[in-house]
């Protein structure tokens, strides 16, 4: 076919599709050698850039050897099995091929009118997951409630957040602003997007109370019965609980049953936040630990961490989806069409804050059907199994000791020899280049966390991650 205008031909984009595939193919076989954290100075890359863009159009394998001398040296290769830090984040083959698919269809789906499929498969994948998570058939779309794919955990947040001040305040907080004596809650271990939130929603970062947590980090349904009282007798208005179930620092799992308890009886919106954690109910072994859940009003989990899926992906569910569309709806005349005044379908755009949204539910789709809820269970097993195997030679090491026993897939320790020497430890080891993992602080100790959730990550990796912390916490 004849070059239209500037425009890549069909022919173009199938070779370079072609060597893509490959190239991606070849990084991802090679990239347990290169360095985990990216060593790169400030400054590094843009020095090397050109400081105008090019006139004339450039040829794509220009493009792509670019990125092997630029980029990759500032890249951070969260796809290495040696990646242990903050949460993981998978890019599984099948969900690269759900998204490229995503991004060669195009279609926007803010309207079921504007790709009726985009709209209908969410739902019906959203439903799935209630099943194979066993979450409550309360957040099934076949009744009040249901399912919806944000970009984010923080987004999710803020959608329920804003929800629940829409219904605590009668709908008049979209028309008349907020009036600042709303009060949220949640733990000194929560995610710093409720903080963020309840800023955004204009209720205000003074109006969130952070509770204190127990010794094993879970927030203390005592204290937060006595502050909601206090608030109350203070003339302000509690309207919401964000609770964890795996927190970020030790993924520590909130008391929902008790939690729940309060939240019906005093009329409060209880927003369950499962970022990382919430994937291990696909064992039902793990599910335990959701417990609870059926008093919550919303609830999130990001498949983007630890479930196979590669960013950006979160499943939020609600119990009662007219509280949030009530929140976020619009309809301007441009966006007017028959189905939507008909009431018969979804248009997911009154589910989260953007008007436009892309096709995320291809790569979620396509990794559930390609693993099964089977092969799913099997890897989410063997993360936790190797946590176990690392927290045990964590209790046999010469220099760490274990912060807390293992939760889930990630192992919380430290040094013996004190704060300073952790610290010297993690810096040896990840400049080292070999594998990488962060660390938190707790309690005045620094701790340092073992996340295993990569995909690629197998037992030798494991072992071998372990010696070079022994290794690096002799010095
Ligand atoms: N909530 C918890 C418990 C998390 O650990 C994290 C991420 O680390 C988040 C929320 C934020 O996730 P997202 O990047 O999807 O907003």
């Amino acid at each position: 076919m004849e070059p239209d205008g500037f425009h890549m031909s069909p022919e173009e984009f199938r070779r370079h599709g072609h060597a893509l595939v490959e190239w991606i193919a070849r990084y991802r076989e090679t990239v347990e050698s290169s360095p985990v954290l990216s060593r790169v100075a400030p400054g590094d890359l843009r020095a090397q850039l050109p400081p105008a863009p090019p006139q004339e159009g450039e040829d794509f394998s220009s493009m792509l050897r670019d990125v092997e001398r630029l980029i990759l040296p500032g890249l951070t290769h969260w796809q290495s099995p040696n990646f242990f830090a903050l949460f993981p984040s998978n890019a599984s083959a099948p969900s690269m091929l759900g998204e490229f698919l995503s991004a060669g269809l195009g279609v926007q789906g803010m309207l079921w009118a504007t790709s009726p499929a985009c709209t209908e498969l969410e739902t019906h994948v959203l439903d799935w997951l209630v099943g194979m998570l066993e979450l409550p058939a309360a957040f099934l779309s076949t009744g009040p409630g249901g399912g919806v794919l944000q970009d984010t955990a923080s987004s999710a947040v803020l959608c329920a957040l804003l929800a629940a001040r829409e219904q605590s305040t009668g709908g008049r907080a979209n028309q008349e602003g907020c009036r600042g004596n709303l009060v949220a809650y949640t733990s000194t271990q929560a995610h710093s997007s409720v903080e963020k939130a309840v800023g955004i929603a204009g209720v205000g970062r003074d109006n969130l109370r952070r509770i204190p947590t127990d010794d094993a980090w879970r927030m203390r349904p005592d204290v937060l019965e006595v502050a909601i009282r206090r608030d109350r007798a203070d003339g302000r208005v509690p309207f919401f609980v964000s609770a964890t179930l795996g927190t970020t620092s030790t993924l520590a799992f909130d008391p929902l049953p008790d939690l729940g308890r309060i939240c019906r009886a005093e009329g409060l919106w209880l927003h369950v936040d499962a970022a990382m954690a919430g994937t291990a109910s696909l064992c039902p072994e793990f599910r335990a630990l959701q417990a609870g859940l059926e008093f919550a009003q919303s609830y999130c989990f990001n498949p983007h961490k630890w479930m196979f899926v590669n960013f950006d992906c979160d499943c939020f569910y609600v119990t009662d989806r007219a509280a949030l569309v009530g929140a976020l709806r619009i309809l301007p005349e441009y966006l007017k069409n028959a189905p939507t005044l008909s009431g018969a379908v979804i248009d997911y755009r009154d589910w989260q804050v953007p008007l436009g949204r892309r096709f995320r539910t291809l790569k979620l789709w396509f990794v559930i059907r390609h693993y099964g809820v089977q092969g799913l269970q099997h890897h989410v097993r063997e993360h936790v199994r190797l946590a176990g195997e690392f927290a045990e030679l964590v209790r046999r090491s010469r220099n760490y000791e274990l912060f807390q026993p293992p939760s889930l897939n990630l192992v919380c320790f430290a040094h013996k020899r004190g704060n300073a020497a952790g610290e010297r430890a993690l810096e040896r080891v990840n400049g080292a280049g070999k594998l990488y993992l962060s660390h938190t602080k707790l309690a005045d100790r620094y701790i340092l966390r073992f996340c295993v959730g990569q995909a690629m990550t197998r037992a030798h990796h494991v072992h071998a991650a372990f010696q070079a912390l022994e290794e690096a916490g002799d010095a």
